[in-house]
Protein backbone atom coordinates (compact mmCIF):
# COMPACT_ATOMS: atom_id res chain seq x y z
CA UNK A 1 0.00 0.00 0.00
CA UNK A 2 1.06 3.60 -0.78
CA UNK A 3 1.33 5.77 1.81
CA UNK A 4 -0.92 9.06 0.94
CA UNK A 5 0.79 12.34 -0.04
CA UNK A 6 -1.81 14.31 -1.60
CA UNK A 7 -4.65 15.76 0.05
CA UNK A 8 -7.97 14.59 -0.56
CA UNK A 9 -9.81 17.75 -0.95
CA UNK A 10 -7.20 18.67 -3.45
CA UNK A 11 -7.51 14.94 -5.44
CA UNK A 12 -11.38 15.85 -5.61
CA UNK A 13 -11.13 18.89 -6.63
CA UNK A 14 -9.17 17.83 -9.79
CA UNK A 15 -11.29 15.07 -10.41
CA UNK A 16 -14.07 17.93 -10.57
CA UNK A 17 -12.29 19.48 -13.51
CA UNK A 18 -11.41 16.45 -15.21
CA UNK A 19 -14.63 15.01 -15.25
CA UNK A 20 -15.96 18.75 -17.17
CA UNK A 21 -12.95 19.58 -18.96
CA UNK A 22 -11.94 18.59 -22.94
CA UNK A 23 -9.31 20.50 -23.84
CA UNK A 24 -6.52 19.36 -21.62
CA UNK A 25 -2.37 21.51 -22.00
CA UNK A 26 0.74 19.94 -20.11
CA UNK A 27 3.37 22.39 -20.08
CA UNK A 28 6.81 21.16 -18.69
CA UNK A 29 9.68 23.65 -17.68
CA UNK A 30 12.58 24.81 -20.27
CA UNK A 31 15.27 22.31 -21.42
CA UNK A 32 12.92 19.65 -20.31
CA UNK A 33 14.56 16.90 -18.68
CA UNK A 34 13.72 13.12 -17.92
CA UNK A 35 11.21 14.32 -15.39
CA UNK A 36 9.62 17.47 -17.42
CA UNK A 37 8.96 14.61 -20.29
CA UNK A 38 8.22 11.43 -18.48
CA UNK A 39 5.44 13.38 -15.99
CA UNK A 40 4.10 15.06 -18.88
CA UNK A 41 3.55 12.06 -21.17
CA UNK A 42 2.53 9.66 -18.50
CA UNK A 43 -0.43 12.17 -17.50
CA UNK A 44 -0.63 12.41 -21.48
CA UNK A 45 -1.38 8.97 -22.13
CA UNK A 46 -3.67 8.85 -18.97
CA UNK A 47 -5.96 12.06 -20.28
CA UNK A 48 -5.68 10.61 -23.65
CA UNK A 49 -7.18 7.30 -23.03
CA UNK A 50 -9.97 9.17 -20.96
CA UNK A 51 -11.05 11.15 -24.45
CA UNK A 52 -9.33 14.33 -23.45
CA UNK A 53 -8.03 16.13 -26.26
CA UNK A 54 -4.64 16.98 -24.74
CA UNK A 55 -1.51 18.98 -25.74
CA UNK A 56 1.80 18.73 -24.21
CA UNK A 57 3.94 21.89 -24.63
CA UNK A 58 7.50 22.69 -23.44
CA UNK A 59 9.48 25.65 -24.32
CA UNK A 60 11.92 24.34 -25.94
CA UNK A 61 13.77 21.28 -27.41
CA UNK A 62 14.24 17.79 -25.20
CA UNK A 63 17.29 15.51 -25.54
CA UNK A 64 17.67 12.62 -28.11
CA UNK A 65 18.22 10.31 -25.59
CA UNK A 66 14.07 11.01 -24.25
CA UNK A 67 13.03 10.75 -28.30
CA UNK A 68 12.21 6.94 -27.98
CA UNK A 69 9.43 7.83 -25.16
CA UNK A 70 5.98 6.98 -26.47
CA UNK A 71 4.50 10.36 -26.83
CA UNK A 72 7.37 12.38 -27.86
CA UNK A 73 6.41 13.06 -31.10
CA UNK A 74 3.54 14.59 -30.65
CA UNK A 75 5.31 17.04 -27.67
CA UNK A 76 4.84 20.49 -29.24
CA UNK A 77 7.70 22.82 -28.87
CA UNK A 78 6.84 26.42 -28.11
CA UNK A 79 9.34 28.35 -29.36
CA UNK A 80 9.04 26.56 -32.88
CA UNK A 81 5.25 26.56 -33.09
CA UNK A 82 4.08 29.65 -30.88
CA UNK A 83 1.37 31.17 -32.57
CA UNK A 84 -0.50 27.40 -32.71
CA UNK A 85 0.65 26.65 -28.95
CA UNK A 86 -0.65 29.89 -27.79
CA UNK A 87 -3.61 29.21 -29.42
CA UNK A 88 -4.40 26.06 -27.35
CA UNK A 89 -3.37 27.65 -24.25
CA UNK A 90 -5.72 30.00 -23.99
CA UNK A 91 -8.74 27.98 -25.36
CA UNK A 92 -7.41 25.05 -22.83
CA UNK A 93 -10.20 23.87 -20.08
CA UNK A 94 -7.12 23.10 -17.64
CA UNK A 95 -3.74 23.73 -17.83
CA UNK A 96 -1.49 21.43 -15.90
CA UNK A 97 1.60 23.12 -14.94
CA UNK A 98 4.73 20.22 -14.28
CA UNK A 99 7.67 19.32 -12.17
CA UNK A 100 8.64 23.56 -11.93
CA UNK A 101 7.72 26.04 -9.27
CA UNK A 102 7.66 29.22 -11.21
CA UNK A 103 6.32 30.95 -13.67
CA UNK A 104 9.73 32.16 -15.00
CA UNK A 105 10.95 28.33 -15.29
CA UNK A 106 8.57 28.05 -18.45
CA UNK A 107 10.35 31.55 -20.12
CA UNK A 108 8.32 32.84 -23.07
CA UNK A 109 5.10 30.40 -22.50
CA UNK A 110 4.72 32.53 -19.18
CA UNK A 111 2.94 35.41 -20.42
CA UNK A 112 0.08 33.43 -22.14
CA UNK A 113 0.05 30.89 -19.49
CA UNK A 114 -0.78 33.40 -16.93
CA UNK A 115 -3.21 35.37 -19.44
CA UNK A 116 -5.09 31.97 -20.24
CA UNK A 117 -8.61 31.90 -18.46
CA UNK A 118 -7.74 28.23 -18.03
CA UNK A 119 -8.42 26.06 -14.89
CA UNK A 120 -4.63 25.88 -14.01
CA UNK A 121 -3.12 22.86 -11.58
CA UNK A 122 0.73 22.46 -10.34
CA UNK A 123 1.89 19.40 -9.79
CA UNK A 124 5.74 19.57 -8.64
CA UNK A 125 8.53 18.91 -6.16
CA UNK A 126 10.29 21.59 -5.93
CA UNK A 127 11.18 23.70 -3.08
CA UNK A 128 8.88 26.93 -2.51
CA UNK A 129 5.79 26.99 -5.32
CA UNK A 130 4.77 30.33 -6.26
CA UNK A 131 0.93 30.95 -6.87
CA UNK A 132 0.17 30.91 -10.19
CA UNK A 133 -2.51 28.22 -10.00
CA UNK A 134 -5.56 27.19 -8.05
CA UNK A 135 -4.93 23.54 -7.10
CA UNK A 136 -1.38 23.63 -6.12
CA UNK A 137 0.15 19.83 -5.84
CA UNK A 138 3.62 20.55 -4.76
CA UNK A 139 5.72 18.20 -2.48
CA UNK A 140 9.58 18.49 -2.73
CA UNK A 141 9.99 15.55 -0.79
CA UNK A 142 8.73 13.12 -3.33
CA UNK A 143 11.75 13.04 -5.99
CA UNK A 144 10.25 13.08 -8.80
CA UNK A 145 6.93 14.90 -10.50
CA UNK A 146 6.73 11.77 -12.31
CA UNK A 147 6.16 9.21 -9.11
CA UNK A 148 3.29 12.77 -7.96
CA UNK A 149 1.39 11.69 -11.63
CA UNK A 150 1.65 8.12 -10.50
CA UNK A 151 -0.49 8.82 -7.29
CA UNK A 152 -2.11 11.46 -8.62
CA UNK A 153 -4.04 8.89 -11.00
CA UNK A 154 -3.97 5.95 -8.86
CA UNK A 155 -5.89 8.32 -5.78
CA UNK A 156 -8.38 9.46 -9.14
CA UNK A 157 -9.27 5.88 -9.03
CA UNK A 158 -7.72 4.90 -12.50
CA UNK A 159 -4.81 2.55 -11.65
CA UNK A 160 -5.97 -0.02 -14.23
CA UNK A 161 -6.15 2.81 -17.08
CA UNK A 162 -2.24 3.33 -16.86
CA UNK A 163 -1.61 1.89 -20.01
CA UNK A 164 2.27 0.18 -20.66
CA UNK A 165 3.27 3.55 -22.58
CA UNK A 166 1.95 5.45 -19.51
CA UNK A 167 4.24 3.36 -17.34
CA UNK A 168 7.23 3.91 -19.46
CA UNK A 169 7.09 7.83 -19.27
CA UNK A 170 6.87 7.18 -15.14
CA UNK A 171 9.50 5.20 -14.56
CA UNK A 172 11.30 7.35 -16.91
CA UNK A 173 10.71 10.06 -14.75
CA UNK A 174 11.16 8.23 -11.43
CA UNK A 175 14.40 6.95 -12.47
CA UNK A 176 16.22 10.15 -13.87
CA UNK A 177 15.59 12.27 -11.43
CA UNK A 178 17.20 9.50 -8.70
CA UNK A 179 20.25 9.12 -11.24
CA UNK A 180 18.83 5.50 -11.45
CA UNK A 181 17.64 5.18 -8.39
CA UNK A 182 20.99 6.20 -6.50
CA UNK A 183 19.86 9.74 -4.93
CA UNK A 184 16.58 10.70 -3.13
CA UNK A 185 15.72 6.82 -3.32
CA UNK A 186 15.58 5.59 -0.14
CA UNK A 187 11.50 5.69 0.40
CA UNK A 188 10.02 2.19 0.20
CA UNK A 189 7.15 3.82 -1.77
CA UNK A 190 9.43 4.19 -4.98
CA UNK A 191 9.74 0.39 -5.46
CA UNK A 192 6.24 -0.86 -4.75
CA UNK A 193 5.74 2.17 -7.35
CA UNK A 194 8.17 -0.08 -9.74
CA UNK A 195 6.24 -2.75 -8.74
CA UNK A 196 2.89 -1.69 -9.91
CA UNK A 197 4.48 -0.05 -13.22
CA UNK A 198 6.08 -3.45 -14.06
CA UNK A 199 2.63 -5.20 -13.65
CA UNK A 200 2.04 -2.81 -16.61
CA UNK A 201 4.81 -4.74 -18.92
CA UNK A 202 7.06 -1.87 -19.07
CA UNK A 203 11.32 -3.29 -19.20
CA UNK A 204 12.95 -1.55 -17.24
CA UNK A 205 16.55 -2.90 -18.03
CA UNK A 206 15.63 -1.48 -21.59
CA UNK A 207 14.62 1.62 -20.19
CA UNK A 208 17.99 2.10 -18.44
CA UNK A 209 19.67 1.60 -22.00
CA UNK A 210 17.99 3.35 -23.67
CA UNK A 211 18.17 6.19 -21.58
CA UNK A 212 21.88 6.02 -19.98
CA UNK A 213 23.48 4.02 -22.92
CA UNK A 214 22.79 5.47 -26.30
CA UNK A 215 25.46 8.15 -26.44
CA UNK A 216 27.71 9.14 -29.36
CA UNK A 217 31.27 8.52 -29.40
CA UNK A 218 32.02 12.20 -29.24
CA UNK A 219 30.17 12.57 -26.14
CA UNK A 220 32.10 9.71 -24.65
CA UNK A 221 35.51 11.53 -25.53
CA UNK A 222 34.35 15.00 -24.30
CA UNK A 223 33.81 13.21 -21.06
CA UNK A 224 37.65 11.87 -21.17
CA UNK A 225 38.35 15.52 -21.99
CA UNK A 226 36.43 17.55 -19.31
CA UNK A 227 37.08 15.00 -16.71
CA UNK A 228 40.92 15.54 -17.57
CA UNK A 229 40.55 19.12 -16.62
CA UNK A 230 39.02 18.50 -13.21
CA UNK A 231 39.78 20.58 -10.47
CA UNK A 232 39.69 19.26 -7.19
CA UNK A 233 39.34 21.34 -3.72
CA UNK A 234 40.62 18.46 -1.56
CA UNK A 235 40.58 20.91 1.58
CA UNK A 236 36.72 21.61 1.25
CA UNK A 237 35.65 18.52 -0.29
CA UNK A 238 34.68 20.01 -3.35
CA UNK A 239 35.07 19.29 -7.17
CA UNK A 240 34.83 21.65 -10.43
CA UNK A 241 34.32 20.54 -13.89
CA UNK A 242 33.77 23.25 -17.00
CA UNK A 243 32.96 23.35 -20.52
CA UNK A 244 34.20 26.53 -22.72
CA UNK A 245 32.95 26.98 -26.09
CA UNK A 246 35.73 26.38 -27.92
CA UNK A 247 36.05 23.21 -26.17
CA UNK A 248 32.14 22.36 -27.46
CA UNK A 249 33.25 23.07 -31.07
CA UNK A 250 36.29 20.67 -30.76
CA UNK A 251 33.80 17.79 -29.55
CA UNK A 252 31.41 18.51 -31.92
CA UNK A 253 29.66 19.06 -28.74
CA UNK A 254 25.66 19.31 -29.38
CA UNK A 255 23.10 19.74 -26.52
CA UNK A 256 22.50 17.11 -24.24
CA UNK A 257 26.30 15.54 -24.26
CA UNK A 258 27.96 16.87 -21.67
CA UNK A 259 24.40 15.49 -19.72
CA UNK A 260 25.35 13.38 -16.50
CA UNK A 261 28.76 14.89 -16.40
CA UNK A 262 28.11 17.09 -13.11
CA UNK A 263 27.42 13.74 -10.99
CA UNK A 264 30.87 12.24 -12.29
CA UNK A 265 33.06 14.17 -9.60
CA UNK A 266 31.02 12.63 -6.60
CA UNK A 267 32.25 9.41 -7.35
CA UNK A 268 35.36 10.81 -5.75
CA UNK A 269 35.66 9.75 -2.30
CA UNK A 270 34.65 12.50 0.21
CA UNK A 271 33.74 14.96 -2.42
CA UNK A 272 30.30 16.32 -1.38
CA UNK A 273 30.20 19.30 -3.87
CA UNK A 274 30.47 18.67 -7.34
CA UNK A 275 30.05 22.02 -9.65
CA UNK A 276 29.68 22.20 -13.40
CA UNK A 277 30.36 25.79 -15.52
CA UNK A 278 29.33 25.16 -19.68
CA UNK A 279 29.55 28.17 -21.58
CA UNK A 280 25.98 28.47 -23.32
CA UNK A 281 25.57 27.76 -27.11
CA UNK A 282 22.94 30.66 -27.38
CA UNK A 283 23.57 33.11 -24.67
CA UNK A 284 26.22 35.00 -23.52
CA UNK A 285 26.13 33.11 -20.27
CA UNK A 286 27.75 30.05 -17.79
CA UNK A 287 25.32 27.81 -16.50
CA UNK A 288 25.68 26.57 -13.49
CA UNK A 289 24.73 22.51 -12.20
CA UNK A 290 25.54 21.36 -8.51
CA UNK A 291 25.29 18.47 -6.95
CA UNK A 292 25.90 17.23 -3.79
CA UNK A 293 25.78 14.18 -1.08
CA UNK A 294 24.36 14.37 2.10
CA UNK A 295 23.14 17.35 3.65
CA UNK A 296 24.90 19.87 1.64
CA UNK A 297 22.16 22.15 0.60
CA UNK A 298 23.89 22.87 -3.07
CA UNK A 299 20.68 25.32 -3.62
CA UNK A 300 21.46 27.35 -0.89
CA UNK A 301 24.44 27.95 -2.65
CA UNK A 302 22.97 28.20 -6.16
CA UNK A 303 20.84 30.80 -5.11
CA UNK A 304 23.22 32.71 -2.84
CA UNK A 305 25.83 32.73 -5.65
CA UNK A 306 23.76 32.22 -8.64
CA UNK A 307 20.62 33.27 -9.20
CA UNK A 308 19.24 30.16 -9.02
CA UNK A 309 17.53 27.23 -6.85
CA UNK A 310 16.55 23.77 -6.89
CA UNK A 311 16.69 21.00 -4.66
CA UNK A 312 18.60 20.11 -1.45
CA UNK A 313 20.98 17.91 -3.95
CA UNK A 314 20.59 18.89 -7.23
CA UNK A 315 20.98 22.36 -8.24
CA UNK A 316 21.65 25.00 -11.00
CA UNK A 317 22.08 29.20 -11.28
CA UNK A 318 23.07 31.43 -14.56
CA UNK A 319 26.16 33.43 -14.46
CA UNK A 320 26.59 36.45 -16.55
CA UNK A 321 30.17 37.29 -17.25
CA UNK A 322 33.44 35.08 -18.49
CA UNK A 323 34.57 30.89 -17.54
CA UNK A 324 37.31 32.73 -15.23
CA UNK A 325 34.99 35.19 -13.59
CA UNK A 326 32.61 32.18 -12.85
CA UNK A 327 34.85 30.40 -11.69
CA UNK A 328 36.14 33.26 -9.19
CA UNK A 329 32.76 33.43 -7.73
CA UNK A 330 32.62 29.65 -7.67
CA UNK A 331 35.82 29.41 -5.73
CA UNK A 332 34.89 31.96 -3.34
CA UNK A 333 31.28 30.03 -2.30
CA UNK A 334 33.16 27.01 -1.91
CA UNK A 335 35.72 29.03 0.26
CA UNK A 336 32.98 30.45 2.03
CA UNK A 337 30.59 27.03 2.81
CA UNK A 338 34.33 25.24 3.43
CA UNK A 339 32.89 25.09 7.13
CA UNK A 340 29.73 23.21 6.01
CA UNK A 341 31.57 21.03 3.60
CA UNK A 342 33.39 19.79 5.67
CA UNK A 343 31.89 19.16 8.90
CA UNK A 344 31.31 15.71 9.83
CA UNK A 345 27.69 16.19 9.99
CA UNK A 346 27.16 16.97 6.54
P1 LIG B 1 20.55 20.77 -13.91
O1 LIG B 1 21.87 20.80 -13.22
O2 LIG B 1 20.14 19.39 -14.26
O3 LIG B 1 20.45 21.75 -15.02
O4 LIG B 1 19.50 21.27 -12.83
C1 LIG B 1 19.26 20.58 -11.65
C2 LIG B 1 18.10 21.22 -10.92
O5 LIG B 1 18.49 22.53 -10.51
C3 LIG B 1 16.85 21.43 -11.77
O6 LIG B 1 15.99 20.35 -11.63
C4 LIG B 1 16.25 22.68 -11.18
O7 LIG B 1 15.49 22.34 -10.05
C5 LIG B 1 17.45 23.45 -10.67
N1 LIG B 1 17.91 24.51 -11.57
C6 LIG B 1 18.74 24.39 -12.63
N2 LIG B 1 19.00 25.58 -13.19
C7 LIG B 1 18.31 26.50 -12.46
C8 LIG B 1 18.17 27.91 -12.54
O8 LIG B 1 18.75 28.60 -13.39
N3 LIG B 1 17.35 28.49 -11.62
C9 LIG B 1 16.71 27.76 -10.66
N4 LIG B 1 15.92 28.41 -9.79
N5 LIG B 1 16.82 26.45 -10.56
C10 LIG B 1 17.60 25.81 -11.44
MN1 LIG C 1 11.71 16.76 -11.48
Amino acid sequence: MLTKVIEQSKIDHFTKWFERADKVVIVSHVSPDGDAIGSSLGLYHFLDSQGKDVNVIVPNAFPDFLKWMPGSKDILLYDRYKEFADKLIAEADIICCLDFNALKRIEGMACSVSASPARKVLIDHHLYPEDFCRIIMSYPKISSTSELIFRLICRMGYFNEISKSAAECIYTGMMTDTGGFTYNSNSRDIYFIISELLSKGINKDEIYRKVYNTYSESRLRLMGHVLSNMVVYPDCNAACISLAKDEQGKFHYIKGDSEGFVNIPLSIKNVRLSCFLREDTERPMIKISLRSVGTFPCNQLAAEFFNGGGHLNASGGEFYGTMSEARAVLEKAIEKYKPLLTSEAS
